[in-house]
């Protein structure tokens, strides 16, 4: 096998559903994307998880479903909704920040959870807790070592943005150190707190093309070479790659508490969203909303990259995007090589 990352096109029946299930937290992160004024702060009751589980379950198409919050492990019948979620067929996954509130790790079976991922943003204590809170990296990585004991395959989530790409190239001996089975490395977005902080504006957060291309895909490769999954977004298309919006071609559900539910996950700041749950059936809503942008085509790619983001963008003397903003759920994928 080779190192060579390979992009993961968007599967025609992929079916994708982000179930956030509360929006409190113990932390308060400098980038975090939740956003009450739009998504509410709601917990969902025991009865609506399993309504809401079920609603979206096709047992025709595979789906993984990932339980969110806020903090998931917050909510005391997460345990329950992981059973609900195994029961309907779905693939199983948990992000949590690493607190693992209500003894998660015990009530729930390793071989009910597909994946159990925790976020860190740096490879140490002085770049992760500046963003994350203090002595958040050594709850989270006691907890995911604790893991990864019982059993459970873990991930991690790392966050770039220019507080911490410099730091990434050292998560590879830490990764390794943990035994944690895949990495994940995401883009900051331009959402919730980074989008609307005095303290951290867009510009001090996003890191510059060149600089991406020169540090993550060469750490990837590196993790993938011991023997670890990395999952990264493309970003930027090469010339010759053919643009796809997931609105147009993927299933991918973003659901919040309070019953908005979103396709693009650009769109979660506005009232934008595709459909509405409305006592537990999905109802599409009306009026300009995000569906009716998918289909605009435009030079930059990603039309909500260009509406929200465009200082993102970069152009020739002629105009032109020097580089094409791809979707923001397309990944990259390098298999682990075994060590
Ligand atoms: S752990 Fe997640 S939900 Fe909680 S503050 Fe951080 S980014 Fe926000
Ligand atoms: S990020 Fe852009 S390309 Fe992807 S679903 Fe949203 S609008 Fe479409």
């Amino acid at each position: 096998m080779s190192l060579q990352p390979r992009t993961v096109s968007f599967v025609a029946g992929e079916r994708n559903v982000f179930l956030h299930i509360l929006t409190a937290c113990n932390l308060s992160c400098a980038h975090c994307y939740i956003n009450p004024a739009q998504h509410g702060t709601a917990t969902l009751s025991r009865e609506r998880l399993a309504a809401w589980i079920r609603l979206f379950a096709d047992r025709r198409k595979k789906t993984n479903i990932i339980f969110l919050g806020g903090e998931p492990t917050m909510h005391p019948d997460l345990p329950y909704a992981i059973e609900v979620a195994r029961d309907c067929g779905y693939t199983t996954t948990v992000d949590s920040n690493g607190y693992l509130f209500h003894d998660f790790l015990e009530r729930v079976d390793p071989e009910r959870l597909d994946y159990l991922s925790f976020s860190l943003d740096g490879p140490d204590p002085a770049i992760n807790d500046p963003i994350r809170g203090p002595g958040v990296f050594a709850v989270c990585t006691e907890n995911l070592r604790r893991a990864v004991a019982r059993g459970f395959n873990t991930s991690i989530i790392y966050t770039v943005s220019s507080r911490n790409i410099e730091h990434l190239p050292r998560m590879v001996e830490l990764l390794t150190e943990l035994g944690v089975h895949r990495f994940f490395i995401q883009v900051i977005g331009l959402r919730g707190k980074s989008a609307t902080s005095p303290t951290s504006p867009q510009q001090r957060l996003q890191v510059a093309p060149e600089h991406w291309l020169a540090v993550v895909p060469e750490v990837a490769r590196q993790v993938a070479a011991r023997g670890i999954d990395v999952i990264y977004p493309k970003v930027y298309l090469d010339p010759d790659e053919v643009f796809q919006c997931a609105g147009r071609v993927a299933e991918n559900f973003f659901v919040f508490p309070n019953g908005r539910v979103y396709q693009c996950p650009l769109c979660e700041d506005y009232p934008l969203h595709s459909y509405e749950i409305r006592d537990d059936r999905l109802v599409p809503t009306g009026g300009i909303n995000e569906a009716r942008l998918f289909s605009l085509d435009i030079p930059e790619g990603c039309v909500m990259n260009k509406l929200l983001q465009p200082d993102t963008i970069c152009y020739d003397d002629r105009g032109q995007p020097l580089h094409r903003i791809s979707c923001c759920l397309l990944k990259q994928r390098i298999t682990g090589q075994e060590r």
